[in-house]
Order: C-alpha cells, then sequence, then structure tokens
C-alpha cells in the first residue's frame, strides 16, 4: 500500500466526516512548507505562487455570514490541512446552503420530488478517488465520498448502499428538500410535468419547439473545487444535485472519475460544471488533464477551450443544438495545473470561475469558444 499507506490517518471517521476535521498533511506522508500565499498570475498566464483554490463560480460569494469556498479551503490549507480536507471542506459550506438549489441540502429533485445528489473525489499524492451517486438524505456527499476513498477499496457507491455506508458511518439522514425546492418542484410537475427526460422511442429527435422549451426547465448547476498545495499536490472535488427533474437514478459527470473531475498529481486537476450527458460522453476532465500533460502541454484554460471544442464536435443530435449548429446547452471546465497556473473555459462567453491565488480570491471570467451574440 502506498500514499494514503496506513489509514490511521483517518482516526477520523464519523466524528471527522460530520465536521471540520481532516487528516493532516504528515500523516498523508506529505510534507508542507507554510507559505503565504504571493503574487499570482493570470488565468492563463505563467505559474502562480501556491497554493491555489479554483472552483465555478458559486465557490465565491454565498450567505455575507459563512465564509466562501475557496477562502476555507485556502485557509485551512495554510493552517496545515490536506488540499483534499482543504476542497472538501470548502465545498461542504455550499451543501449546507440551502439558498444554493444546485447542491447538497435544498437542490432540485428529481421528477419524483426526491433530492439525489452525487459527488466524487480525487487526491493526486495517492492517485485514489471515492464518490457516490444517487445518494438521498444526506447533506454532504463529498464528505461521504472521501470516506469512499479512505475507508474502502472500491472507487464508486451508488443509491440504497452508498446511504447504507453513510450510515455505519455516522452520518445524519434528514430531509433535503426545502420548502423552495419543493414549490419549484411542484411547479414543473403541475405545468410541464408532459416534457421530461423520457424519450418516445426511435425518436432521439424532437421538434426544435419542444426542444426550446425543455430547455428552460432543466437546471443545472453543482460545485467543482480543485486545489494545489504549497508542495505541489493537488486534489479536488465535485459535488451537485444533478440536473433537475432528472430520471430518478439518473447519474450525471460530478461522480464519474474522468468526466466531473480528474486529477494527476504530476500534471494537474479539471473538473467541469453543466450539462453532464456531454462531459461524460467526452470523458472532459480526463481530456483535460491529458491534454495540459502534452509536450508542450496546453495552458489550463486552452485545455478547458479543447474540452469545450470536443463537445461541440461531437454533438451531433439537432435537438440539443442551435439553429447555428451549436450546442444549445451550457458546459464550464475548470483547471489547474501542479505549478498553480490556472483557467477555466465555457462553450458560450458569459460565465465566470472563482479563484484564491496570490493572497486574493475573486471571481474572474472564463475563456470561451462563442462570444455572446455570435
Ligand atoms: N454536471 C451536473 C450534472 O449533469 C450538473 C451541473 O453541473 O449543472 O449532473
Amino acid at each position: 500500500m502506498s500514499g494514503f499507506t496506513r489509514r490511521e490517518f483517518i482516526s477520523a471517521s464519523a466524528a471527522a466526516a460530520a465536521g471540520a476535521a481532516g487528516s493532516s498533511p504528515a500523516a498523508l506522508g506529505v510534507v508542507l512548507p507554510r507559505q503565504e500565499p504571493a503574487a499570482a498570475a493570470g488565468a492563463s498566464g505563467a505559474a502562480a505562487n501556491l497554493p491555489v483554490v479554483i472552483a465555478s463560480s458559486n465557490g465565491l460569494g454565498g450567505p455575507p455570514a459563512r465564509k466562501s469556498c475557496v477562502e476555507l479551503a485556502m485557509e485551512l490549507m495554510l493552517a496545515g490541512k490536506d488540499p483534499l480536507t482543504a476542497v472538501v471542506e470548502g465545498v461542504a459550506l455550499v451543501e449546507a446552503d440551502p439558498n444554493d438549489q444546485s447542491v447538497g441540502y435544498g437542490g432540485l429533485p428529481n421528477e419524483d420530488g426526491v433530492v439525489e445528489l452525487d459527488a466524487s473525489v480525487m487526491y493526486g499524492p495517492s492517485h485514489r478517488s471515492g464518490a457516490v451517486a444517487g445518494l438521498q438524505r444526506i447533506m454532504h456527499p463529498s464528505r461521504v465520498a472521501k470516506l469512499v476513498l479512505e475507508r474502502t477499496d472500491h472507487c464508486l457507491l451508488v443509491g440504497e448502499g452508498a446511504l447504507r455506508f453513510a450510515r455505519a458511518h455516522g452520518f445524519e439522514e434528514m430531509n433535503l428538500l426545502t420548502e423552495a425546492s419543493r414549490k419549484a418542484w411542484l411547479k414543473w410537475k403541475e405545468n410541464h410535468s408532459d416534457d421530461d427526460d423520457w424519450l418516445p422511442e426511435g425518436s432521439n429527435e424532437i421538434s426544435p419547439q419542444a426542444a426550446a422549451d425543455r430547455a428552460w426547465r432543466h437546471t443545472f448547476g453543482t460545485i467543482n473545487c480543485c486545489a494545489v498545495s504549497a508542495a505541489g499536490d493537488l486534489a479536488g472535488v465535485t459535488t451537485t444535485s444533478g440536473l433537475s427533474w432528472k430520471i430518478p437514478g439518473r447519474v450525471g459527470d460530478s461522480p464519474i472519475i474522468g468526466a466531473g473531475l480528474y486529477v494527476d498529481n504530476e500534471v494537474g486537476a479539471a473538473g467541469s460544471t453543466g450539462r453532464g450527458e456531454a462531459v461524460i460522453q467526452t470523458c472532459g476532465a480526463h481530456t483535460i488533464v491529458e491534454a495540459m500533460r502534452r509536450d508542450p502541454g496546453l495552458s489550463p484554460a486552452d485545455a478547458c477551450k479543447e474540452a469545450c471544442q470536443r463537445i461541440v464536435d461531437k454533438t451531433k443530435l439537432s435537438r440539443l443544438r442551435t439553429k447555428e449548429g451549436r450546442p444549445d446547452f451550457g458546459v464550464i471546465f475548470y483547471a489547474v495545473r501542479k505549478d498553480g497556473t490556472f483557467g477555466a473555459a465555457s462553450i458560450q462567453e458569459g460565465p465566470e470561475f472563482a479563484v484564491f491565488a496570490g493572497g486574493k480570491a475573486r471571481r474572474e471570467k472564463c475563456a470561451f469558444l462563442y462570444p455572446k451574440g455570435s
């Protein structure tokens, strides 16, 4: 056994899983020099000083009373925590936030009105991953995913098995459906339940009007957060309630290693938000890490753009394309390289991402393939 070798570092179990504790870098075999962050370069420029945290835009902000995801993750790394603990505890703030209807508590439910959560984590030094999919009644799927990594010999637990595993580790069960999310679901159910994700036989194509009608009804949203420590070690997490009104049991890209998240400690880390089906079918995050690995490797922003282009090239069905022939859905990729260079890209111009680098948490604009209005 190497990397995470001794499982002793996880004396954590239930208490740590439910709390903010984490494994120390020393216990992970990582020497993490204390380092104050210094000036960092721009999104697609030269290497930033380490540590660096990057996330989807909901990694910054939230209610004024709480820290943001990227701030907490950075604070934990500067306090000596390993990057995996840092990102998982960072996204836990968003999982607990009822106002973010795309993640954790208060997430929009499936077509039966049941919240089903997906999450994955990956830790560079050990190259191990853990994930859960279709998990009900547990607020923090990313902490359960971390325990799948630490306390099982598996990569992915789903549905009832994932819930039983969470229960065994002392996670509290709760109703994840807030009033706001229940009302949003009811509105969909009352008004639009004829138009769901079930497609009639032989019709992978539907009319352009029907396609347009569908578009607004399905909302996406997720948080991806990746970090590189002062020692150059990488970790990442992606956690979501997935596509709203999905067919029960639908699993998106977030818990799929290589799609919604991928980490290679020699190269970098990448993750995604947006239409999971498109990311799974193009192995999005893996594609980005491999593009950064090439010699010469692409910058994180250019690697993210390349993965966006792959989606454009592989979106063949007209029901998923605009009249200009482009994808009618959004996908955003986020990436950070081992040297701290970071970037993000989306298919269409507009989205931002969150980053904490050079001592400053901020939002930056994503690179893109198609300018607004083009
Ligand atoms: N990627 C997520 C999924 O497809 C949703 C999102 O990020 O918007 O489940």
